[in-house]
């Protein structure tokens, strides 16, 4: 008797656009889970590029999960700290 497997498969993930790097003036593309280019999270202090990543959940940047009050608030403080630098 043949072995008939129905691997369920995962549909691909949606396309996730790119955008600008939240960085005040800076104009390169990013990686949808990217908050801002390398360059510019490399200079975000690490206690706030550690926010962010703690506090990203997949999907939120293609509307698949609702933004979490702490990652709004990690966006806050890397905007801030962006503009104060
Ligand atoms: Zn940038």
């Amino acid at each position: 008797m043949p072995f008939v497997s129905h691997i369920q498969r995962k549909p691909p993930p949606l396309k996730s656009q790119p955008h600008e790097c939240n960085w005040p003036g800076c104009e390169l593309m990013v990686k949808p889970d990217r908050w801002a280019c390398r360059v510019h999270l490399a200079k975000l202090p690490s206690l706030i590029r550690h926010r962010l990543w703690a506090t990203y959940r997949i999907g939120q940047d293609i509307g698949e999960a609702p933004l979490t009050p702490e990652y709004e608030e990690a966006e806050r403080a890397a905007q801030e700290w962006a503009s104060a630098n």
